[in-house]
């Protein structure tokens, strides 16, 4: 006899029992109380170490404590442990399940979500790039980031000529050009998803002669930056860099709880535009095509890359933190190797 918890399935009530295997019949005895079941119809629940044993029967449960008597049990049931409970009881093997599962984890977030990302975005309509540029353009505008452009009205004209040469035949979306002055962006310039490029003041005076002119050589300069931002919205980079960061978000809150990380996410990503090495090679290579369609040579937007990296953003009265997260360097990373690059384009 083996000491068990006896439940009928009906009320919450206890009976102590006693089991004994006989005869194929799964035997439970107490004072005034006896049944037995067909061994064939009772179902062992697996056994952990250090947990009571459980059997089902129909709608009654019997709980074996944990104890000595339990292996007796088990061999009398004719249990014997599946492949599995013996794997996940060898830690060689439990170990190897954990590193295939986080590797599963890493391609899922590695391969699977820009790639699915790539599939969303390509379904999504025209409407949500315009959306969310006007969300981006506004998020900027409220947080003090944009203000009206402080130059003459004769340099913002010289940067705006730029614009159509830095065009397709055929643009995918309509493209503006705004100058604005922002003193948390610094020297930087950014395409929004609706086909609006924003340059800042800063970014026209890296480009400016000493006379505060725009000669030759800082018009190459902007309309590598112009044709840059023009690869990005060619190519859709923000929203599908945004539906790859938001996926990566929304999957990452489904697996590990903080829904509130998608949420949090999504401005700073509006704001911070962050593209990927791929994006900015890909951009890179159409401002190439654009200034070799004008005459010009790539190395003037290594020029402006290389004045960028030098430059001393200090001076400002931003915070380092968000002039760094905002720095169109940080923007844009890998400049370095973007240097080399145009530098080396035949
Ligand atoms: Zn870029």
């Amino acid at each position: 006899m083996i000491a068990a918890h006896f439940f009928d399935g009906h009320d919450a009530r206890l009976q102590p029992v006693g089991l004994d295997v006989r005869n194929h019949h799964l035997h439970v005895d107490a004072p005034g109380f006896a049944r037995s079941y067909p061994l064939a119809d009772v179902v062992l629940a697996e056994p952990f170490e250090q947990a009571p044993l459980v059997l089902r029967v129909g709608d009654a449960t019997c709980e074996v404590p944990y104890g000595p008597e339990r292996q007796a049990l088990l061999a009398a049931l004719g249990y014997r442990r599946s492949a599995v409970e013996r794997w996940q009881a060898r830690w060689p093997a439990a170990l190897a399940a954990l590193v295939l599962l986080l590797a599963l984890l890493g391609a899922g977030f590695v391969w699977g979500v820009p790639a699915a990302a790539e599939f969303i975005a390509a379904r999504l309509p025209a409407s949500v790039d315009s959306r969310l540029g006007q969300a981006a353009l506004a998020g900027l505008e409220a947080h003090g980031m944009m203000a009206p452009s402080r130059l003459s009205d004769d340099r913002i004209a010289d940067v705006e000529a730029l614009l159509p040469k830095a065009l397709p035949a055929h643009p995918r979306v309509p493209v503006r050009l705004l100058v604005r002055s922002s003193d948390t962006l610094g020297a930087n310039a950014l395409a929004l998803p609706d086909g609006t490029i924003i340059v800042t003041d800063a970014m026209v005076r890296l480009a400016l002669d000493k006379r505060n002119e725009l000669d030759d050589i800082g018009q190459a300069e902007l309309l590598g930056v112009i044709g840059h931002e023009v690869g990005h919205i060619e190519r859709r980079h923000a929203t599908r860099a945004l539906t790859g960061s938001s996926l990566t978000a929304a999957v990452s809150a489904t697996l590990f709880g903080d829904f509130s990380a998608v949420a949090a996410g999504l401005p700073a990503v509006l704001t911070q535009m962050q593209y990927s090495r791929a994006m900015e090679l890909e951009a890179d290579d159409y401002a190439i095509g654009v200034l070799r369609r004008n005459g010009m040579e790539p190395d003037s937007l290594a020029d402006l890359l290389t004045d960028l990296e030098s430059q001393h953003p200090e001076q400002t009265s931003v915070p380092r933190w968000l002039r760094r997260s905002a720095a169109y360097l940080s923007t844009h990373p890998d400049t370095a190797e973007r240097i080399r690059r145009l530098r080396a384009s035949p």
